[in-house]
């Protein structure tokens, strides 16, 4: 079964990108399904170059790798090709990235139309990028989104342009005189992105059955996390797509059957950016250890990260929604040092109410807090360890509480921040997939 998807297990920002870097190795054909450049990923080579991703899968640092924007994400063209620059600047070869022809575009009003409704909503703002990516998927769902196919024929181009401004008028308004929103001056430019981007636009399903057929590994790359999902997360905070591991399938159009593995990605503890409910939040000198030391400020946007223990019943509750195979447990050396360390259990919620399972219930869920299993920590330096026989003893309980509380089998961990600085662990169905 040659189809495996990562995706986030937590709040995003679990360190997917590194995750899938690492596969990508074995991989043919890397794919993202969902988000937009509000994804970010943070790739540090061997030779300590940084790269930083907003849109394109990561993977496309691997020559000869096909590199697939799928059409459940939504592409701003004006970052697409922006990236694209500065890879070929660096001297990347991007010929192997491919964007379906269903994906849809940021528009400029979509821009427009985020920052108004962050601004209206004030203290309830949601805190999204204010990248378009919200309007975009509304307007894809009121079926008056423009694809990348669109880009290819000014005639269509400009009517769908035309079609998508009318009913926006009235929020618009404020925006009457900007010159971004002229209906020639924008189709101009964006005919000029489809000039940039023709080459790379592509029948996407076609290329990743083809993999799938031939028995050639895809992966399916994930942006955000499972709680940020606008089913299963926790709505109104979340994005406005769906990160879990079913849409992999929709996101790329592909069968359930093609995904047989599927990897949730989770740190040794828990960051959320934005707002929204944060059980095991810490607002004390212990958070800001945690974001000091993970370096837990955005790759998107740069904002501080909201740090916090384990939380194992939203971890265990990912686990069950995304049907995961294997657990990827990240920046466990960022624990170094700090002892006790704790990993939320259940969760108290009002009036001597608890949880054991991860509540539906929004009113419950902003009132819960953890309540704590205390686990030894360690003071050894952990960056170096790379099986597990190498960690202190209690390093390697923390991992196992984890794995046999959310039931799911830890496949590889993180020790630092390098490519080279994880631990493959011997969960056995792992190894064979990335021996296909
Ligand atoms: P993503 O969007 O899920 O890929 O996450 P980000 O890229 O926003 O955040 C991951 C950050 O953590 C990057 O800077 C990675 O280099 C870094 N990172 C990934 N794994 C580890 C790890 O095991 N230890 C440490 N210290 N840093 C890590």
């Amino acid at each position: 079964m040659p189809g495996l998807a990562i995706i986030g297990a937590q709040w995003g920002d679990e360190g997917k990108g590194k995750v899938t870097d690492l596969v990508a190795d074995a991989a043919d054909v890397v794919i993202r399904f969902q988000g937009g450049n509000n994804a970010g990923h943070t790739i540090v080579r061997e030779n300590g170059d940084v790269y930083k991703f907003h849109l394109i899968p990561s993977g496309i640092l691997h020559p000869g790798k096909i590199c697939v924007i799928g059409n459940g994400v939504v592409v701003d063209p004006r970052v697409m090709t922006e990236e694209l620059e500065t890879l070929r600047r660096r001297g990347v070869d991007t010929s192997g990235l491919r964007i379906s022809a269903n994906a849809h575009l940021i528009m400029p009003y979509h821009l427009l139309l985020d920052q108004a409704g962050e601004a209206r909503l004030g203290k309830l703002q949601i805190g999204t990028t204010r990248r378009g990516i919200g309007p975009c998927y509304a307007d894809k769902a009121a079926r008056l989104g423009i694809r990348m196919q669109d880009l290819l024929d000014e005639k269509i181009l400009k009517q769908k342009i035309y079609a998508a401004m009318e009913p926006k008028r009235q929020s618009l308004r404020p925006h009457e005189k900007d010159p971004v929103l002229d209906l020639h001056a924008m189709t101009e430019e964006y005919r000029t992105f489809g000039h940039r981007l023709e080459d790379y636009i592509a029948d996407t399903q076609r290329i990743v059955w083809d993999a799938l057929d031939d028995e050639r590994l895809v992966v399916f790359e994930g942006a955000q996390g499972t709680l940020l999902d606008i089913d299963h997360g926790t709505y109104p905070f979340v994005t406005s797509s769906n990160p879990v591991a079913g849409e992999a399938c929709v996101g790329a159009g592909v069968g359930p059957k093609d995904i047989g593995e599927v990897w949730g990605v989770g740190k040794a503890y828990v960051t959320r950016v934005g707002s929204g409910p944060f059980p095991t939040e810490l607002e004390d000198g212990t958070g800001e250890r945690l974001r000091a030391a993970g370096g837990e400020w955005g790759t998107t946007t740069g904002r501080p990260r909201r740090c916090g223990w384990i939380d194992l019943v939203a971890l265990r509750y990912a686990a069950r929604v995304n049907g995961l195979t294997g657990l990827v447990i990240t920046k466990l050396d960022v624990l170094t040092g700090i002892d006790p360390l704790y990993a939320a259990v259940r969760y108290l919620g009002p009036e001597g109410s608890t949880f054991d399972d991860f509540p539906y219930h929004q009113s419950i869920l902003h009132k819960a807090r953890g309540e704590y299993r205390e686990l030894p920590g360690w003071n050894d330096d952990i960056t170096a360890a790379r099986r597990l026989e190498d960690l202190p003893r209690s390093a390697r309980d923390y991992l196992d509480f984890v794995s046999e509380f959310v039931g799911v089998p830890i496949v590889l961990v993180g020790v630092g921040p390098g490519r080279d600085q994880v631990i493959w662990t011997d969960a056995s169905q792992s190894r064979s997939l990335l021996a296909a």
